[in-house]
C-alpha cells in the first residue's frame, strides 16, 4: 500500500482567512489526500495553527484577551470553519503544542551540536517599565525623515521610510506608552544556513521532478549575492518556545523564545504527535511517518503552500532538518500556488473586502465554493474571484449539468417505473461507446489528480459530466419510452448507473454532494472505480433508491448584484 504524507501551509492564528487563502494551500491538499485514500493509499495529512510572534501577541492585546487565550479561542474558529469547508485534516494541530516545544528544543539542540547554532551579541531596546525587550514593531515615535509623531521602529507608516527605532525622535513603547527606554546588549542564536549551503544545492539538485519555478526561486535565494543568509532564531518575547537545549536549560538565553519561523515548520513534524497522541497511539505511530529509519523510508511527502512560501519551504526548513544529522523525511513534491485576486483588486482584511471563510459558509453550501475554487485554482498565473464568474460556474457546471443530470433520471424513472432500477432491454453499441469514452475519461481524470494539476482534474471530471448528459440528449429514454419501453429501461438503468459513478469521482471535489448521492442511491460506498463497465451496472434491476432533493439551487442576478455590493469593502478615503 502506498503511503502518503500531506501538510498544507499553516495559517497564522490572528483571524478568519480569505478564500484566496483557502484555494493556496489547505483546499487543493485536501482534494489530493481524499483522492489518494479514494485510491487506497495510507495517508496522512495535517495541517495546523501557526501560533507564535509578535502579531498574535498584537491581535490579543487588542482583544483584550492573553495571548494564550486568544490563541485558543482563534484555533478553536479556524478549525470549525476548516471542518465546514470538509477539511480532511486527520489532524489540525497548534505549533505552541507542548509536543511542539519539545522538539523544537530538540532540534535546536541537536542544531548546536552539529555547529549550527552561535551566539551574537547586538543592542535592543529595552524598556524598563514594561521589563521586556521591545521588537521593532512595538516602539513608536516620532519619524526623523517627516516630522510624523506616530512612526513605528521598523517603518514610517507616513512617509514609508525605513526607519531603526534608534532613529525615532521621542521613542516610546506601543504597550505601555513608557518612554524609560534604553539600549541594551542582549544574546541572541543564529542559525548558520550560510555553511548549509553545499549540502542544499546537492539536496535540490535531486529534486528533478520539481517544477522548473520552484527549484529556480530556491536556486537564486541559494546562491544570489552573498548566498544564503545566517538568520537568528531567538527573539526576546514571552510568548513562544521557550529558548531551551533539549531538556536542559540554555545559559545566557534565559526569558527568550525561539523565533516563530524556526519553531512553525517543525509543527509539521509534531502535529503527527498531536495526532498520535490525541488517539491514544504510540510514538513510533509518527515515526513511522517522519523518521527514515523508523519507517518512513517508503513514504511519499508532498507539501500545498502559496508561492511566498516556496524560499522557505526550500531552505530555512531543510536547513533545520539536514542540519540535525538525523534521519528525518524531507520532502518529496512540493505544490505551490499563485494568488488569487478578488473582483478586480485583492482581498483586504482591513478594508473588509473580498469574502472570508466564515462569511462564505453563511452564503452558500461549502462544495459550491470548493467546486469554483478549484476549478479556478491560481496554478500557472493568478486567478480572480468574480461573482458573475461564481454564478456562471454554480449554475452551469453544479447545477445544469451535474445536478440537472440526477434529477432527470431519478425522476423519470419515479414516475415511469418506480423508486428502483427498472428491469428490461440490454445495453448496445451506444452504451458501449460511453463505456470505451468514460474509461479514456477516467484515465485523463486520474492522471492529472496524481499530478496535483488542480484545475485540469476539475475540466476532466466536468467532461465526464458532460458525457452523460450527452448519453441522455442522445437516447432520449423519454422518448424511446412511448415505442421501445424495455430499451428506455436499460437506458434509464445506465443513467442511474451513472449517478452512482459521478458520486464515487467527484466526492474529492464536492464530498458533501457525493454524500447526498450515496445516500439517496442506497450505495454502500464510495470507492474509487477501477473497471467502468462493472460499475456501471453495479445497480441490478430492482435496487430501490429515493429521488435526491435538488442538489445545487441557482444563483440568481438579484442575489449575486446583493453579494457583489456586500462584499465590496469600505471605501478607504
Ligand atoms: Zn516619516
Amino acid at each position: 500500500m502506498a503511503r502518503t504524507l500531506i501538510t498544507s501551509a499553516l495559517p497564522y492564528i490572528n483571524g478568519i482567512k480569505h478564500l484566496g487563502n483557502l484555494v493556496g494551500s489547505q483546499l487543493p491538499a485536501d482534494l489530493y489526500a481524499r483522492y489518494c485514500r479514494a485510491r487506497g493509499d495510507e495517508v496522512l495529512f495535517l495541517c495546523a495553527t501557526d501560533e507564535h510572534g509578535t502579531p498574535a501577541e498584537i491581535a490579543a492585546q487588542k482583544a483584550g484577551k492573553p495571548v494564550a487565550e486568544y490563541c485558543a479561542e482563534l484555533h478553536e474558529v479556524q478549525a470549525e470553519i476548516a471542518a465546514g469547508f470538509r477539511l480532511s485534516f486527520d489532524h489540525f494541530g497548534r505549533s505552541s503544542s507542548d509536543q511542539n516545544r519539545k522538539l523544537t528544543q530538540h532540534f535546536a539542540k541537536r542544531l548546536f551540536d552539529e555547529g549550527l547554532v552561535e551566539e551574537v551579541s547586538e543592542t535592543q531596546v529595552y524598556s524598563e517599565t514594561d521589563g521586556r525587550f521591545l521588537p521593532d514593531r512595538y516602539i513608536e515615535g516620532t519619524c526623523p525623515n517627516c516630522g510624523y509623531d506616530s512612526a513605528r521602529g521598523d517603518q514610517c507608516d507616513d512617509c514609508t521610510k525605513q526607519l531603526d527605532p534608534t532613529d525615532l525622535i521621542n521613542p516610546r513603547s506601543t504597550i505601555s506608552g513608557a518612554t524609560d527606554l534604553e539600549e541594551r546588549e542582549t544574546k541572541h542564536l543564529y542559525l548558520r544556513q550560510s555553511k548549509m549551503r553545499e549540502a542544499l544545492n546537492t539536496w535540490i539538485d535531486a529534486k528533478k521532478d520539481w517544477p522548473v519555478l520552484t527549484t529556480s526561486i530556491a536556486k537564486k535565494w541559494l546562491n544570489d549575492g552573498d548566498g544564503l543568509q545566517d538568520r537568528g532564531i531567538t527573539r526576546d518575547l514571552k510568548w513562544g518556545v521557550p529558548v531551551q537545549k533539549g531538556d536542559a536549560p540554555w545559559e545566557g538565553m534565559e526569558g527568550k523564545v525561539f523565533y516563530v519561523w524556526f519553531d512553525a515548520p517543525i509543527e509539521y513534524i509534531a502535529c503527527a504527535n498531536e495526532w498520535t497522541d490525541a488517539n491514544g497511539l504510540t510514538d513510533a505511530d509518527w515515526e513511522r511517518w517522519w523518521r527514515t529509519d523508523k519507517g518512513a523510508d517508503d513514504v511519499r511527502y508532498v507539501q500545498f503552500m502559496g508561492k511566498d512560501n516556496v524560499p522557505f519551504h526550500t531552505l530555512s526548513f531543510p536547513v533545520t532538518m539536514l542540519g540535525s544529522n538525523e534521519p528525518w523525511k524531507m520532502v518529496d513534491y512540493i505544490k505551490s500556488f499563485n494568488y488569487l485576486n478578488y473582483d478586480g483588486g485583492q482581498f483586504s482584511t482591513s478594508r473588509g473586502r473580498g469574502v472570508f471563510m466564515d462569511q462564505a459558509l453563511s452564503l452558500l453550501p461549502a462544495d459550491y465554493w470548493r467546486w469554483w475554487l478549484l476549478s479556478h485554482a491560481p496554478e500557472s498565473s493568478d486567478s480572480e474571484f468574480t461573482w458573475e464568474n461564481f454564478q456562471q460556474s454554480v449554475n452551469k457546471d453544479l447545477s445544469d449539468v451535474l445536478g440537472n443530470f440526477v434529477s432527470r433520471i431519478t425522476k423519470f424513472c419515479r414516475s415511469k417505473y418506480s423508486e428502483a432500477v427498472p428491469a428490461g432491454g440490454a445495453f448496445g453499441p451506444i452504451e458501449a461507446a460511453l463505456i470505451a469514452d468514460l474509461t479514456e475519461k477516467l484515465k485523463t481524470y486520474e492522471t492529472h489528480l496524481s499530478d496535483m494539476e488542480v484545475r485540469k482534474s476539475a475540466n476532466a471530471l466536468r467532461a465526464i459530466w458532460v458525457a452523460g448528459n450527452e448519453y441522455l440528449q442522445n437516447t432520449a429514454p423519454w422518448a424511446t419510452f412511448k415505442t421501445d419501453p424495455d430499451q428506455a429501461a436499460a437506458q434509464v438503468r445506465l443513467g442511474l448507473n451513472l449517478i452512482g459513478l459521478y458520486a464515487r469521482l467527484s466526492a474529492p471535489f464536492i464530498p458533501d454532494t457525493a454524500e447526498k448521492i450515496k445516500t439517496a442511491l442506497n450505495m454502500s460506498d464510495l470507492d474509487w472505480p477501477t473497471d467502468i463497465a462493472a460499475t456501471l451496472s453495479e445497480f441490478k434491476e430492482g435496487h430501490a433508491f429515493t429521488v435526491p432533493e435538488n442538489l445545487f439551487v441557482k444563483i440568481d442576478d438579484d442575489q449575486r448584484v446583493e453579494w457583489q455590493e456586500k462584499f465590496a469593502g469600505k471605501r478607504e478615503d
